[in-house]
């Protein structure tokens, strides 16, 4: 996450880089629409619906776009979630391609002397890196739903690895905060620092290397990536990492076979209801799906939208503290645990969290019991109440639509920024460090398993009003993306504001912690001030959290797209035909 500077960098990037003025955060039209990030990304996309694409074809070629010029956010060497909504059919289908455990993990992959190792070491390190699904999860979106191959989606990404791209405050700073990791690593050192130093702002930054991994999967299909030349390399690079003169680190173990028994999962979304919309999410292996579920079936028991703003804040944060309590305790990947998710996302054991809250804000929640609430109550798990575990917050999000009424809400990440530091030899990727959202320790859901899928954050939703999509919505952030796509739906849907200013309003996040979480400068104002007399506590150090996309599809037929306004650096919102 980015330190409070960041916000000033945003601010200044927008007044001083001539481009950066020329992005639009919002766009309303007709045809396809797109919101992601990244000005080439929005741009990719939008190349692949005006060359006939669908949404699918052109998620794709907007995240590949993304993995080139937001490369410590996602890419290749991760792994993601897509939902997509398929206009032909009326249905939501997701796509899990999240990163797996080697082969050879053991559930004391992260234990020394029976101790958790230290977080960051592990971060830094191809001990965490876990088997990429990215490719495989395009691959799957592109032949089930998309139009298009390889070839097509990725030429958009190509040229800009190609030609180049400018460095903006946002990466070099990000550069800098990441300059030791990338330090160990010599492919790394070599692309995104100069004598040992972050690249500089304004500093052109071609990825040949990129290029060529893209060139080798538009050539080969998927195979190219799980099986050929790139598996090779990634092998090698996890079993014996690339590291500069003199350096080390952990290092983990990956197999050939590790990558090409890879599978990315179908699955069905998670469907909850919500004051007559329907919200599509992302079911386990991510928690993001179930714990906005569960925080919007608490808050539906309340009249938010006839009380004073305060008040109702003060019920969006306990619902999410509430929430995210049976988050940490019972969820992680549904391939090896039997999570009572049916039991968290049922009304009546909403109507019981419910009542757990009043007019103070509580303290560090216990989990609840949802088992009563299961319909098959034969296998109960005892609930494992942890702390909440260090997680990073990076990652990124986007959203497209295409004419015929196809959508697609996807977020995909390498984990930490710059995941973990090691750039793929010859082919100019970052692979993640995905394996460090295990619980290190157990007892625990979530701990380390061979083939398992660590539990995520990620969020992507899509809401549906009388049987047609209504809007979109999801963010990077870690753990707090859960509470900013649930707080971005509880200002749209409970304090009506319109979508640009349920995504830009101050965030709040409450995540079951010693205190909530804000953005910098949050803290003196009235609103925080109303919310302090409820007895809430703001964490000391402020940071930007999240960079939110979304789409709305408009009564009149109309689409809106909304990017962020001021965070990271202006996000870029287009549609095919400007206007009604
Ligand atoms: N690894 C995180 C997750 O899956 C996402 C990375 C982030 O946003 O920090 O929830």
């Amino acid at each position: 996450m980015k330190k409070a500077t960041l916000l000033a960098c945003g601010l200044s990037l927008s007044i001083v880089l001539g481009p950066v003025l020329a992005r639009t955060p919002v766009a309303t039209g007709t045809g396809g629409a797109v919101a992601t990030i990244s000005e080439q990304a929005s741009n990719s996309a939008l190349r692949i619906l005006n060359g006939g694409g669908n949404a699918i074809d052109a998620a794709v070629a907007a995240a590949a776009t993304l993995g080139v010029t937001d490369p410590f956010s996602c890419g290749i060497g991760g792994g993601g979630f897509m939902v997509i909504y398929l206009a032909k059919d009326k249905r939501v289908i997701t796509i899990d391609h999240r990163e797996t455990a080697p082969a050879g993990f053991t559930p004391a992959a992260f234990l020394e002397n029976g101790k958790p190792v230290d977080f960051e070491s592990v971060v830094a390190s191809s001990a965490s890196v876990g088997v990429p699904g990215t490719v495989r999860g395009w691959h799957e979106a592109l032949t089930r739903y998309g139009s298009m191959d390889f070839k097509k989606v990725l030429a958009p990404a190509i040229e800009v690895a190609d030609k180049g791209y400018q460095v903006t405050e946002i990466f070099s700073h990000l550069t800098a905060q990441n300059e030791r990791k990338f330090q160990l690593y010599a492919p790394t050192s070599a692309l995104y620092l100069r004598n040992g130093k972050a690249v500089q702002p304004g500093t052109l930054i071609r990825n040949p290397g990129m290029a060529r991994a893209y060139r080798e999967i538009a050539q080969g299909g998927v195979k190219a990536f799980y099986e050929g030349p790139i598996a090779r390399a990634i092998v090698e690079a996890v079993n014996k990492p690339p590291f500069a003169p003199g350096k080390s680190a952990r290092t983990g173990r990956m197999s050939m076979a590790d990558l090409a028994n890879y599978e990315a999962r179908i699955r069905q979304p998670l469907r909850s209801t919500y004051r007559g919309y329907e919200i599509y999410g992302m079911p386990l292996p991510s928690s993001g799906g179930a714990t906005v579920a569960e925080a919007l079936n608490i808050l539906e028991g309340f009249e938010l939208s006839r009380m004073p703003r305060a008040q109702a804040e003060h019920l969006y944060i306990e619902a999410s503290r509430l929430a995210f309590a049976d988050r940490n305790a019972y969820l992680a990947d549904p391939e090896y645990i039997d999570a009572p998710v049916a039991g968290l996302l049922s009304k009546e054991y909403a109507a019981q969290r419910r009542k757990l809250i009043n007019q103070r804000a509580g303290r560090s929640a216990a989990a609840g019991d949802p088992y009563g609430y299961q319909h098959d109550q034969s296998v109960p798990l005892r609930p494992q109440s942890h702390r909440l575990q260090l997680e990073n917050a990076h990652t990124t999000h986007l959203t497209v639509s295409d004419k015929d009424g196809n959508v697609v809400s996807y977020t995909f990440t390498i984990e930490s920024w710059g995941g973990s530091g090691i750039v793929v030899p010859g082919y100019g990727f970052l692979l993640n460090n995905e394996l460090t959202d295990f619980d290190f320790s157990g007892p625990h859901p979530n701990v380390p398993e061979a083939g398992k899928r660590p539990r995520s954050s990620m969020a992507p939703t899509i809401a549906l009003k009388d049987g047609k999509p209504a809007f979109t919505i999801g963010s990077p952030g870690g753990s707090t993306i859960i509470t900013t796509v649930l707080q971005t739906i509880f200002n749209y849907i409970d304090l009506g504001m319109p979508m640009d200013q349920a995504v830009n309003a101050p965030r709040i996040s409450e995540r079951n912690g010693e205190a909530t979480s804000i953005e910098p400068g949050f803290a003196g104002t009235e609103q925080a001030r109303a919310l302090a007399r409820f007895g809430h506590r703001w964490e000391a150090d402020p940071e930007e959290i999240g960079a939110a996309n979304a789409l709305v599809f408009n009564p009149d037929g109309t689409v809106t797209a909304v990017s962020e306004g001021k965070r990271h650096g202006v996000g870029t919102a287009l549609v095919q035909r400007r206007g009604h």
